[in-house]
């Protein structure tokens, strides 16, 4: 399926992608996904108090798109606490500025920069490999993704895994 090459400037990937009603079998939930891009306008507007105008400049989209993008997250999040559905965080047209990434073994989280190595596979703090890749999890590959707009060569290693 095609994407719209939008490219919606997201900061860095949410600490938690899934969110799920208690005491209920996650296979008898219907799941409803927000998208990264629509995770990032609650986070700005509605979580961080800012204008729909400064949000939109800072997500690169027009002041149109962001009110969209807001209206779209509200209902589904209003859908899912009304109804008792699950909400998962993936997808978008998203470019990250920073990935990050969480210590299954300590839970601390790390991120790097644009242009640094995104496989950081190890804990910083307690050296576990029990590590969760956050851009990787919700499904955007930031650096990567840079890389190949700006057409950029093949990464040294692990371009694929
Ligand atoms: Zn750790």
């Amino acid at each position: 399926m095609p994407k719209p090459k939008k490219n919606r400037f997201v900061e860095e990937p949410p600490s938690v992608f899934f969110f799920k009603p208690q005491g209920i079998p996650l296979f008898r939930l219907v799941q409803v996904v927000l998208g990264i891009d629509e995770y990032e306008v609650i986070r700005l507007v509605d979580y961080e108090g800012m204008q729909q105008k400064e949000a939109a400049e800072k997500m690169k989209i027009s002041r149109a798109t962001c009110a969209r993008i807001l209206e779209s997250a509200h209902k589904k999040i209003a859908q899912a606490i009304t109804k008792g559905q699950a909400i998962k965080i993936e997808g978008g047209s998203v470019v990250l500025g920073r990935n990050r990434y969480r210590c299954r073994n300590c839970d601390t989280f790390w991120g790097s920069a644009g242009d640094e190595e995104t496989t950081l596979e190890t804990c910083p703090k307690c050296k576990s490999d029990r590590v969760v890749d956050l851009g990787r999890e919700v499904g955007a590959y930031p650096t990567r993704m840079e890389r190949m707009k700006r057409g950029r060569g093949p990464h040294r290693h692990r371009e694929r895994e």
